[in-house]
């Protein structure tokens, strides 16, 4: 008797058993699809993970599985190892990744397709033209046998004369009745073929790669000196030192080697630009993996890397991680600090950087983490030698950095230079000059809508959303209040609800007042809007950056969207509007992070021949942060926050798991989340902290709780897992915990 371990797309146990019926028996094979029944009677397409004739404990019980969806595997080996690491390291079920790594509607092609040739007796011309004479009165066959001799280049010596069923029928635009018609006559015949993947081209333009600079050519050199020893190598290059270039370099010689690469950017940065200019470079050898895609462009993406072992460059978003890679010899991370690398919902809750390393290395290939401003993590792991550093600190074409000047809006509100206004005097002149000359502004708001929060002036009321605990942003351009989380929306009131006074007054400001008081302040210039609202689509995305870049628009105001791996060549101002909504944000990262947008958003300015000015905002200009990013100081900005983070016990010091309960009734959830706090904390002691209601404690109709723990990174995740486990299993027998849902979150960011 054989058996099958499958792993089904629900977060339950890890795995299930199925007998394997006999006829089935040698094509089961682990990385196919079963088709089982599981629960009352639901039908799931699971996925073999193990084949084996040990019979089960309970083996009357054990069903067997009702069919195969695949005839080979769809998932290699090497993958089933990554998910396992995954689901053991982010503590979540195999069902989980499975979800996340194949999407539902996935299709993959069948291997085998039916295909049209002349029959045998037929390949001899003489033959053939006699028939043809025949045919004179059955027009239509005539026709099509003319077409599929024409199409195949059938009477040309060395042809093969064949052709897929389906495309005769298409191009030919004939019925199958026609084609019958010919079948029967003995001409043609159907037969099924394995089906040949379109190969790529073995030569590709290498020509086309730019050459090095001195500097450039020199990292290139140290990144793979490092490589030698280590297997991943931090890259920190200022902004516009040419890192693309490197990469392209680094990927041809992957390529060369005959290994596949993958180049990992966050979502927001994966743009056509990039998509163009390694298009130029690797032509057909260029797979691109968007989370946009549709299902059957990502499903075609799987097939080739499925169904061929060529070496290809994939660049993609997170979820090209679960793509079928043979040989994977590099992977870039690109934008390495970027939080967006981390998936929040659902489980699994992986994040991509540290993932691709884990991949990299079951490939035996190497990480390459790049970046103008690294995690403080990725930073602090290649100054104590686990990777290696090569940094890049001149731009290319020896372009300067751009000026930074900040200025204080506190001290011009004081004085009322700065009355409803959200523009100081300097950044208007800096504006005016540089949209004189044909130049480009962007305007930096890490907020979109209009404005964070509505207030009463009267009585204090502000408006919250009903399922989350979070103030509604007003939506100026539709007249609504909307929530950020669930996307609850209401229309803007008239009068307070608690008072009846007419005086709602707006706090904070967003991208959409930004957009307004530019169209004040500038009526003739063309401006865009790049957020969340504006860039919806993919296309809508594509078209602001397009018309930037062309120089449609002069001036671009947006969010944190417009911050990374665009290269725009006429932008000589950035106007960071406020600086104060980044850094007063409670999250031990908030200044790691405040910093990294801040250096980000003013590598725009001044990319290629003008040197650019930066115009930064901020009622607190003494603030040291302000400071490093004026000066570009990064070792600074680290060595401040490390020493934070070592006396706070936060990463890379320690490492924090945050334990997310939820539930329906506050009380109830209260209650079980303290007891549950208090059961780790029996063996964890002050690692564990908390229940802590998080700062929003109620989303999407469900109150949160969190427990907070902080363990040694030495002591490794595995003896954690189990213990959580063991106490979460104790817990669920309590009847009041099951109606809880719980679930870990390993190094949040
Ligand atoms: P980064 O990724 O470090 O921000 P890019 O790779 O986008 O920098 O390079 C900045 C600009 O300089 C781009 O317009 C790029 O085409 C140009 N550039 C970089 N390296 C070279 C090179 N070796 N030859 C020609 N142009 C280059
Ligand atoms: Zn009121
Ligand atoms: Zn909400």
């Amino acid at each position: 008797m054989r058996y099958a371990d499958v792993i089904l797309p629900l977060p339950l146990a890890n795995s299930y058993t199925y007998r394997i019926p006999d006829e089935l028996e040698s094509l089961v094979t682990p990385g196919c699809r079963v088709m089982v029944y599981f629960g009352k009677r639901r039908c799931y397409t699971a996925l073999v993970w193990e084949v084996h004739d040990r019979a089960p404990q309970a083996e009357q019980t054990v069903k067997e599985l009702y069919a195969l969806v695949d005839a080979s595997p769809v998932v290699r080996p090497i993958q089933l190892r990554f998910w396992q690491w995954i689901a053991s390291y982010y503590i979540c079920r195999l069902g989980d990744v499975y979800k996340a790594a194949i999407p539902s509607a996935q299709g993959f092609q069948p291997k085998r397709q039916l295909y049209v040739r002349l029959a045998g007796d037929y390949r001899q011309e003489e033959r053939l033209l006699a028939l043809l004479d025949g045919l004179k009165r059955a027009k239509k066959q005539e026709q099509l046998l003319l077409r599929f001799l024409d199409l195949t280049h059938a009477l040309e010596p060395g042809s093969v004369a064949e052709m897929p069923r389906k495309a005769l029928l298409e191009q030919c635009d004939a019925s199958a009745a026609v084609l019958e018609g010919l079948l029967r006559r003995g001409v043609l015949e159907v037969y099924e073929k394995e089906i040949e993947r379109p190969r790529v081209s073995k030569e590709w333009q290498e020509i086309a790669m730019k050459p090095l600079s001195e500097a450039q050519a020199q990292a290139f050199a140290e990144i793979q000196t490092v490589f030698q020893e280590k297997a991943v190598c931090l890259f920190q290059g200022v902004t516009s030192s040419g890192k693309t270039e490197i990469y392209a370099h680094l990927i041809a010689e992957e390529l060369r080697q005959g290994r596949q690469v993958l180049y990992l950017l966050p979502e927001i940065a994966l743009t056509t630009q990039i998509m163009e200019r390694l298009g130029h470079y690797f032509g057909d050898r260029l797979l691109v993996y968007h989370s946009k895609f549709s299902d059957t462009e990502r499903a075609e993406v799987w097939n080739r890397l499925l169904q061929q072992e060529e070496p290809v460059v994939v660049l993609g978003v997170r979820s090209s991680l679960f793509l079928p890679f043979s040989k994977l010899g590099l992977i870039i991370v690109d934008e390495e600090q970027e939080t967006s690398y981390k998936q929040q919902d659902p489980a699994p809750r992986y994040h991509a950087r540290n993932a691709a390393i884990v991949l990299a290395n079951m490939h035996g290939g190497k990480t390459l983490l790049g970046s103008a401003t690294p995690s403080i993590d990725s930073y602090f792991n290649a100054t104590t030698g686990k990777y290696g550093l090569v940094t890049l600190t001149t731009r290319y074409g020896d372009c300067r950095m751009p000026e930074i000047l900040t200025v204080n809006t506190r001290e011009l509100k004081r004085k009322k230079i700065m009355k409803d206004t959200l523009f100081s005097p300097l950044l208007v002149e800096k504006m005016q000059r540089a949209l004189t000359q044909g130049e480009q502004v962007i305007l930096f708001q890490n907020r979109r809508g209009f404005a964070p929060m509505v207030e009463c002036r009267q009585c204090g009321w502000v408006p919250h959303c009903v399922n989350c605990d979070v103030s509604l942003t007003y939506h100026k351009a539709y007249r609504t209040l909307t929530c950020h989380y669930c996307g609850y929306t209401i229309g803007f009131p008239t009068r307070c609800p608690d008072c009846d006074s007419e005086e709602l007054r707006l706090q904070g400001f967003g991208t959409e007042q930004v957009e307004e008081e530019v169209a004040r302040l500038f009526p003739a210039v063309k401006v865009d809007r790049l957020d969340l609202d504006t860039a919806r689509t993919r296309t809508a995305y594509e078209r602001i950056i397009t018309d930037f870049e062309r120089g449609k628009t002069q001036i671009l105001i947006g969010t944190q969207m417009l911050s990374k791996g665009l290269d725009f060549g006429r932008v000589s101002v950035v106007g960071i509007l406020s600086a104060d909504s980044l850094m007063n944000y409670p999250d031990f990262r908030a200044h790691e992070r405040a910093f990294q947008l801040m250096v980000q958003v003013s590598g725009r300015a001044g990319r290629r021949e003008q040197p650019g000015v930066v115009v930064l905002q901020t009622s607190q200009p003494d603030h040291p942060l302000i400071g490093m990013v004026q000066r570009f100081a990064y070792k600074e900005m680290v060595r401040m926050q490390l020493a934070e983070r070592s006396q706070f016990r936060y990463p890379p010091y320690y490492r924090l798991i945050v334990v997310v309960l939820r539930g329906k009734q506050e009380s109830v959830l209260q209650e079980m989340a303290r007891l549950y706090a208090d059961k780790l904390r029996s063996r964890l002691g002050d690692r564990v902290l908390g229940p802590v209601t998080p700062p929003i404690h109620r989303i999407q109709t469900l109150y949160l709780r969190q427990v907070v723990i902080k363990v040694e990174i030495a002591a490794g995740i595995t003896p954690l897992r189990t213990f959580l486990e063991e106490v979460q299993q104790s817990m669920q027998a309590e009847p009041a915990f099951r109606s809880l849902l719980l679930h870990y979150d390993v190094d949040p960011v």
